[in-house]
């Protein structure tokens, strides 16, 4: 939003702006927040950064944990949500130095390292992604009231198709599975998705459309234009943002979380992307299956190789692997195709002009940091080219059938992504040389990161399931 620190002062002055925030990104993909009083703001701030404490973030430990964050003045963009009047800027984090060094284990700094060794291949020099957020809307409710104590309360007609029960409420619910593209009154959620969609497009997130999903109860998504891969992060962090807390002040609570309700449609992030060289796009020649070229299909031979580790990034929740089963649109099978909903990746068929030319990665869900999985999409595309990786030859396809009704012995034939996250997390300890080239990703990160979510699929295995009373608690 703003090219220098000069044009940040004017607008602060113009428009009576009292704070600057900073929102720093976590490992887990969350972002944090550090505050400064505008007028404290100055060239200093850009040169010098802002000291934290990086340890608390989540990132490997280091001998010193002190870190600086440098605000990018390009990504700033005004709060609508603070009452008193705030600008938000993203930014990257620093080793302490003279002059200070980027820290290679800064999410962010991982993606542009991404884009730089796509650029250094000469493959292509620019990747444009276009994601698809879907996510819920519950109603909120105070901490301390709620039954769980998590902070949201899924209604009466979301209970009931949870539960499995009829509900008894004679007016019209949103039918079990029912709720695609479903119009208003019963779209109960349209007025709160547009005026998110408003905020989005005023903060320069260009919104494709938006509609109410399948699950019945409260599924919505939102889909945007593409953008460059660490500026879609930042967008996906920003959407995110936008879409919590216009849910939160208008009463409600908004989930990313793959499989909140049993038996109803998952959320997903779709990721689209294409290659571009010198503006012209590298994934499109005509007469080859679904006019994609070689270099195209090398990249979706990488994606689906590495799928299972990326996966670990992609999918990095306990929660993420009850989202990938047969039923409900989210892929199981290790494949392509084209508009087959039910494989790994899905080559749009209405896209059909060469710059539109694309594929799109069904697998990872918004439990996934986003330039974490942005950056090892791209990393196993790369792979794939360079190698020279067939996912014909590689029995990866093409499935133009649903996949969900292929005869058991055809099913066996094709591989199956990781059913559970520590499945995901040892096929990314088999397979991570593809992230560590060109110095992208850190080994040292990716350590951190498995013995985290280790720690995570560990937590949960000890935690008694409501369905195992069920099943036990009579025998
Ligand atoms: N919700 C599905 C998923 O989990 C996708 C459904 C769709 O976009 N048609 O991926
Ligand atoms: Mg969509
Ligand atoms: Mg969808
Ligand atoms: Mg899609």
């Amino acid at each position: 939003m703003f090219k220098n620190c000069e044009e940040l002062r004017h607008y602060i002055q113009e428009h009576g702006v009292e704070m600057i925030d900073f929102k720093m990104i976590d490992l887990s993909g969350r972002w944090r927040h550090l505050t400064i009083p505008a007028e404290r703001f100055t060239e200093e701030t850009l040169a010098s950064g802002i000291g934290f404490d990086a340890s608390n973030y989540g990132f490997a430990p280091l001998e010193k944990s002190d870190m600086v964050f440098i605000p990018d003045l390009t990504s700033a963009f005004t709060d609508p949500f603070c009452s008193v009047p705030t600008i938000n800027m993203i930014g990257d984090v620093y080793v302490i130095g003279n002059p200070h060094t980027t820290f290679d284990q800064d999410p962010r700094v991982i993606a542009k390292a991404a884009e730089d060794y796509l650029h250094s291949t000469g493959i292509a020099d620019e990747i444009r992604i276009g994601p698809e957020f879907e996510f819920f809307v519950f109603d909120h409710v105070s901490y301390e009231t709620s039954p769980h104590k998590t902070g949201f309360r899924i209604d009466a007609k979301q209970a009931d198709w949870n539960s499995g029960k009829d509900n008894d409420n004679l007016g019209f619910n949103v039918p079990h599975k029912g709720g695609y593209h479903i119009d208003i009154p019963f779209d109960d959620l349209y007025n709160l998705r547009s005026e998110i969609c408003m905020l989005l497009e005023e903060r320069g997130v260009k919104v494709k459309y938006h509609h109410h999903e399948v699950a019945g109860p409260g599924q919505v998504e939102i889909e945007v234009e593409f953008g460059n891969l660490r500026e879609m992060a930042d967008k996906t962090m920003l959407v995110k943002y936008i879409v919590r807390n216009a849910a939160f002040k208008a009463g409600k609570s908004a989930t990313f979380m793959p499989k909140p309700l049993y038996g109803e449609a998952g959320n997903g992030l779709h990721v689209h992307m294409h290659l571009f060289k010198n503006n012209q796009p590298v994934f499109y020649e005509k007469g080859n299956y679904s006019d994609l070229s070689s270099t195209a299909m090398y990249f979706i031979g990488g994606i689906l190789k590495h799928a299972p580790a990326i996966s670990a990034l992609a999918n990095p929740s306990t929660n993420s692997y009850k989202r990938l089963v047969p039923g409900y649109e989210a892929p199981v099978n290790i494949c392509f195709a084209s508009s087959n909903r039910s494989a790994v990746i899905r080559i749009p068929g209405y896209a059909v002009k060469p710059e539109k030319k694309r594929f799109e990665y069904r697998a990872g869900d918004g439990t996934a940091n986003p330039y974490l999985a942005y950056s090892a999409m791209l990393m196993a595309g790369i792979d794939g080219i360079l190698n020279k990786i067939d996912p014909v030859e590689g029995g990866y396809g093409p499935y133009d059938v649903n996949l969900y009704n292929l005869p058991e012995e055809e099913k066996q034939k094709i591989k199956s992504l990781p059913s559970s996250l520590d499945e995901a997390i040892t096929a990314l300890e088999n397979d991570y040389e593809f992230l560590l080239a060109g110095n992208v990703f850190p080994k040292r990160l990716l350590e951190i990161w498995a013995e985290q979510k280790r720690n995570e699929a560990r937590a949960v295995s000890l935690i008694p399931n409501p369905a195992e009373f069920g099943m036990y608690y009579d025998l």
